[in-house]
């Protein structure tokens, strides 16, 4: 196999998982099922991908680097009819053209996109149904992190309105080829109903959005522009609290009041 760890582009985020027992925790975790369809972000130099294709009865990976990809499609050459391999930028990629509603997704993420891919994924709510990630142990902390917490913010709320978040492991630097500078962690994300549904949810994004450009200022002033004092108290917000006090239900409220005062 070409040496692609030694000249690993940091421009990809190239970060290779070389340790046995993350890799086999990892689909543990998984569980793939033998009819299920598998789809990976980032297969590099296959170490989730090999043992994936052990037990998926089909799987989808979306690799930028056309170095890998050429050398993944030689290297799997005779599993063309379960492995298919898209060149692609995955922040491009439609996942609507899969043959599956029910994608089971799968990566360890470039961590240099790894918002924008989850932000990405949140358009196909009806296509997935779980996704597993290794992402740096700060961005999964985010994700999870409850009201009131530091570490609560748009994330939290964007991606806890669409899924279930759960953070299932940390692993060391020394996991990877090249190490990087942090620790990484690993969060299932499980696609739900919401409790209490945003009537338009581009309106509910934005207003998060913006509660949380200014996490400094107080409710009233980030969202001064959304409402008025008597609209706080109208929706008994206790206006001088902080974006972070407030739950995902509180702003989906927020946001249908707007819907509906017509504002
Ligand atoms: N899965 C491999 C592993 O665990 O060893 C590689 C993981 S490495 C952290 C991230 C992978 O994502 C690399 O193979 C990189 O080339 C690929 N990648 C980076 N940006 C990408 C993008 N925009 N679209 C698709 N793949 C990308």
């Amino acid at each position: 196999m070409p040496d692609y760890t030694r000249r690993a582009r940091k421009r990809f985020s190239q970060n290779f998982l070389h340790d046995p027992h993350v890799i086999q925790r990892i689909i543990e975790l998984i569980q793939p099922g033998a009819d299920e369809c598998l789809v990976e972000i980032g297969p590099g130099q296959a170490a989730l991908t090999r043992p994936l294709l052990e037990h998926a009865a089909k799987l989808d990976v979306i690799e930028i680097d056309g170095d890998l990809a050429a050398w993944l499609k030689n290297e799997f050459r005779d599993d063309s009819d379960r492995l298919d391999i898209h060149h692609a930028d995955v922040l491009a990629f439609d996942f609507s053209t899969l043959q599956s509603d029910k994608l089971r997704i799968i990566g360890n993420l470039p961590y240099n996109i790894s918002t924008p891919v989850l932000f990405h994924l949140l358009n196909y709510p009806g296509l997935i149904k779980d996704m597993l990630f290794m992402l740096q142990r700060e961005l999964v902390d985010r994700i999870c992190a409850s009201p009131r917490n530091r570490q609560y913010g748009r994330l939290s709320v964007m991606l806890q309105y669409h899924c279930r978040a759960e953070s299932l492991m940390i692993v060391k630097p020394g996991a990877f080829t090249p190490a990087p500078k942090v620790d990484s962690a690993i969060v299932r994300l499980t696609p739900r109903q919401p409790e209490q549904p945003a009537m338009n949810i581009d309106d509910f994004s934005r207003l998060v959005k913006d509660a949380f450009s200014q996490r400094r200022k107080t409710i009233r002033n980030a969202l001064r522009h959304y409402f008025t004092p008597a609209d706080f108290e109208q929706m008994q917000i206790t206006a001088r609290k902080r974006p972070e006090e407030f739950s995902i239900a509180d702003y989906v409220m927020m946001s249908n009041y707007l819907q509906s005062s017509g504002t």
